[in-house]
């Protein structure tokens, strides 16, 4: 397989690592484009002109999560090598799972990297997973009418606040992923605003009153210690 002239693009941040990656990639053949924050990496990714990417997760502007989601999310199914942090094993479950494609942990060695990125294109292109884009979604008595921004139990309209449905959507389209605290504020509350972390464990508090039989034992949103939330239904 050839790679001699094959894309890659680098989404890091560390400026020493970016050197070593960028020479040793040119020297294998590969184009190498680089973006230093999550938003400008998502920004060229989406262009779709690149072969392999190579995503950190601890990123400015946009976690590598965060970019990631969002790309599979839009239908871009470009190959993507995750670069997690050493140990957090969380991380790479969370990276897959989002839609990464593989992972490696820092510090790597560059023939592990080389033989994941050539592994990755050997890959026959895979078809774009369809983008579900209900109207509605029920579980267990609740029926969340995403149109309407109405939510019912029992087909008795619930009183939920604009910020509480925004949450309770965003974690039912995230169902069944560990969502951090920060990932969480990023998108439901946006980048601009800056609500203490404190204001998700309050909303989420607020929810489950509204949704769960005992809110104390919750079923449908999930603590992850000293993580974050996650929703299951
Ligand atoms: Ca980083």
């Amino acid at each position: 397989m050839t790679i001699i002239g094959k894309r890659v693009l680098l989404v890091e941040d560390e400026a020493g690592l970016v050197l070593t990656l960028t020479d040793r990639l040119k020297n294998e053949g590969y184009r190498v484009t680089h973006a230093g924050d999550g938003a400008q990496g998502e920004r060229l990714a989406k262009e779709g002109k690149f072969d392999v990417i190579l995503l950190d997760v601890m990123l400015p502007q946009k976690s590598g999560f965060d970019v990631i989601r969002d790309l599979r999310q839009q239908g871009i199914t470009t190959p993507t090598l995750m670069l997690t942090a050493r140990g957090q094993v969380n991380e790479k479950v969370v990276g897959l799972k989002l839609g990464a494609d593989d992972y490696l942990t820092k510090p790597f060695e560059m023939l592990e990297l080389l033989a994941r990125i050539e592994s990755l294109l050997r890959r026959p292109a895979y078809a774009a997973a369809p983008v579900a884009t209900p109207e509605s979604y029920e579980f267990g008595d609740f029926v969340l009418n995403f149109k309407t921004m109405e939510v019912t139990k029992n087909r008795k309209a619930l009183e939920l606040s604009a910020r509480e449905f925004q949450l309770l959507r965003y974690f039912v389209e995230h169902r069944g992923v560990a969502l951090s605290r920060e990932t969480i504020l990023n998108n439901v509350w946006g980048y601009d605003s800056m609500p203490a972390t404190r204001t998700i464990d309050t909303h989420v508090t607020w929810l489950r009153q509204k949704l769960e039989d005992n809110p104390k034992f919750p079923k449908y949103i999930l603590t992850v210690h000293g993580f974050g939330y996650k929703f299951v239904a």
